[in-house]
């Protein structure tokens, strides 16, 4: 797998993670005592026993929304770590980039021949004497042997 395509991955698995965290706290805010919720009794409503089942519910609410708040943190490094990959591998990649142009060209360094007294480069394909020594160059592969 590429680097770019992992930290990709990596990020919407932190993304997933963290909203997860976020819909869990949403989801499991703490609910209000309503007297109209409590079961009718032959003595009345039953005020405590809603009172104390609402109490339970919240407890365990208060449980999820920490879970999910512990979802969140991790969800954000995983999501970071994730960016700091993606954006690592895209700088790389497009480093790549940069040096491809810069690379002479191979129809360039076919055509460049050089003086075999002296060394010179004889930038001219067509040249038959060396600018730099005055010797003959040594006929190119394009010229009659
Ligand atoms: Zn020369």
């Amino acid at each position: 797998m590429q680097p770019r395509a992992f930290g990709m991955l990596v990020l919407l698995v932190g993304v997933a993670f963290g909203g997860y965290g976020i819909i869990s706290i949403v989801a499991n805010q703490p609910e209000k005592f309503d007297s109209s919720k409590s079961q009718m009794t032959l003595l009345g409503r039953n005020g405590i026993g809603n009172w104390l089942d609402v109490q339970a519910r919240n407890s365990e609410r208060a449980q999820r929304r920490a879970s999910g708040a512990t979802m969140v943190g991790v969800g954000t490094i995983v999501l970071l770590i994730g960016l700091v990959v993606t954006t690592l591998s895209g700088r790389g990649s497009m480093a790549e980039g940069h040096e491809a142009p810069a690379s002479v060209p191979a129809g360039a360094v076919r055509a460049m021949r050089y003086c075999t007294r002296c060394g010179a480069g004889v930038s001219q394909p067509e040249a038959r004497f060396c600018a730099s020594c005055g010797a003959a160059v040594v006929a190119g592969r394009d010229a009659p042997t």
